[in-house]
């Protein structure tokens, strides 16, 4: 999506787009796949420098890191970017990034916001039971009858000792 930040000098400018950003669930390996981004941007300009205010809107697979069933969830956010075009009169300043041209293309900027709102450990539900670490089975759909508390027989010794040491 390419912006033509020039557009905005006379007065602000709103324009929406869509991008595809395949990249993300290649990168991701909680996210299964992403829809392509409804992104709407607002551009003014003041003192030579261009200011960004975005709205992101898309929807995104993820994989469940507890049970590894995939859903889907609504994924919202925004950015705001302040850009000014090399060779301006617009002065410098460590919150202002500079452009090249005043030809902009916006996909880096969608990308790196929507990898900030990405969730990290997806959960389908808030209390996801997970799979059997004995079976496998998801333990969401079914009750398994195994014994998951279980414990190693060397282990109990040292449990033991461990309780011991601490009644001591
Ligand atoms: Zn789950
Ligand atoms: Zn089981």
């Amino acid at each position: 999506m390419q912006l033509e930040l020039e557009q905005a000098k006379r007065r602000p400018m709103h324009v929406e787009g869509v991008v595809e950003l395949p990249r993300i669930a290649q990168e991701n390996p909680q996210v299964a796949r992403i829809q392509p981004v409804v992104v709407r941007v607002d551009v003014d300009f003041t003192k030579s420098v261009y200011r960004l205010r975005a709205a992101l809107a898309t929807e995104v697979e993820y994989v469940c890191s507890r049970c590894l069933e995939s859903f889907t969830a609504p994924l919202q956010t925004e950015f705001t970017e302040r850009l000014r075009v090399l060779g301006t009169e617009a002065a410098a300043d460590e919150d202002i990034l500079t452009v090249d041209s005043p030809t902009v293309l916006l996909d880096p900027y969608v990308e790196q916001a929507l990898n900030l709102a990405l969730e990290y450990r997806p959960l389908c539900r808030g209390d996801c039971r997970g799979l059997c670490v004995e079976c496998g089975c998801n333990l969401n759909e079914r009750q398994c009858s195994c014994d998951t508390r279980r414990v190693d027989p060397r282990l109990a010794v040292l449990q033991d000792l461990l309780s011991k040491d601490d009644s001591e």
